[in-house]
């Protein structure tokens, strides 16, 4: 009996794992490993085939029991293949295959993009999931995944998602790391929002301590008015609430889902985003909800474990 199915998503630091159970796709058991730096293009299979006998040999299960590893990786993937992965050392190359090396040969083995299958994880864990949905991730880069009519969106070359490099028109004209100026990351993610808050702390007041910078810090200082808080944040919202005009229009979503360190802000920020969306939705896009993710750093592994089961 294929009872149960593993999720995996792997990051440039860590490795995380999670055993599902197939039907219910209730988390079982998860773990984490260090992502191995050396030869990663074998390494890091190996490294994710053994820790799962361990966990297969703690649940008394064997790879027969399996219908499968649903991989979350951290770079455009289109039909289990990669071109280049900047946060892992891989160069052209069948990650599908590379992982089956691994395994029995009845191990199905699935992969796409981590953000895109965060999305789908965070979805498919809401209490009535959405056909259409699309989610950013607020992070130290600013990510996303879309789903559209059930399915994750991937494009022509797994590139689709990519919410974080939309241009913004307005905020900033900061090089990314893409090599294109102005992207959405550049005004949304950690280290853009940190470099704003000292940038406008030289001729603004503020509470805000400069030296041990965190999101929350720069949030709540704008909840109590701080007027560089009050600034980044608004910023922030802004630009969010321009992106999501855009994908509005040509996706169609049902619900925006908000997920990453930086969505801790909550329901101030949600509303804030709500705030300035409005004016920039056409049509009745101007009605499709801001919601706050709710899986946290499991969204990954909860998303690959669905996308396995298709
Ligand atoms: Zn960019």
């Amino acid at each position: 009996m294929k009872q149960y199915i593993y999720g995996v998503d792997i990051g440039g630091t860590n490795i995380k794992l999670g055993l599902f159970k197939e039907n219910t796709l209730e988390l079982i058991e998860s773990r984490e490993i260090k992502t191995p730096t050396e030869h990663q293009e074998v390494s890091i299979f190996e490294h994710i085939a053994l820790e799962i006998q361990t966990m297969n040999q703690h649940h008394q299960i064997s790879f027969d029991d399996l219908l499968g590893i649903g991989l979350a990786v951290p770079c455009p993937v289109k039909n289990g293949f990669v071109q280049k992965c900047p946060n892992l050392n891989w160069q052209t190359m069948d990650i599908t295959k590379n992982m089956s090396l691994f395994l029995p040969g009845n191990v199905t083995v699935k992969v796409s993009n981590d953000a895109t299958l965060a999305a789908l994880g965070e979805n498919n864990s809401l209490e009535r999931p959405f056909q259409n949905a699309i989610l950013f991730t607020l992070g130290t880069g600013v990510g996303g995944g879309v789903i559209i009519d059930g399915q994750i969106l991937e494009g022509g070359t797994g590139l689709g998602g990519e919410i974080g490099h939309i241009p913004i028109p307005f905020e900033t004209d900061e090089l990314c790391g893409c090599g294109s100026k102005g992207c959405l990351e550049q005004v949304c993610g950690t280290k853009a929002i940190f470099k704003k808050t000292r940038l406008l702390a030289q001729t603004l007041p503020t509470s805000i301590h400069l030296d041990h910078l965190t999101v929350k810090a720069i949030f709540d200082a704008a909840k109590e008015n701080d007027p560089v808080g009050l600034e980044v944040v608004h910023g922030v919202a802004k630009a969010i609430a321009y992106s999501a005009s855009i994908l509005a229009v040509v996706l169609d979503p049902e619900v925006f889902i908000l997920g990453g360190g930086v969505s801790k802000a909550g329901q101030f920020l949600v509303d804030l985003i709500e705030q300035y969306y409005q004016p920039y939705a056409r049509f009745h896009t101007g009605s499709v909800p801001f919601i706050l993710a709710k899986t946290g750093n499991n969204a990954g592994i909860i998303g690959a474990a669905h996308y396995l089961k298709k």
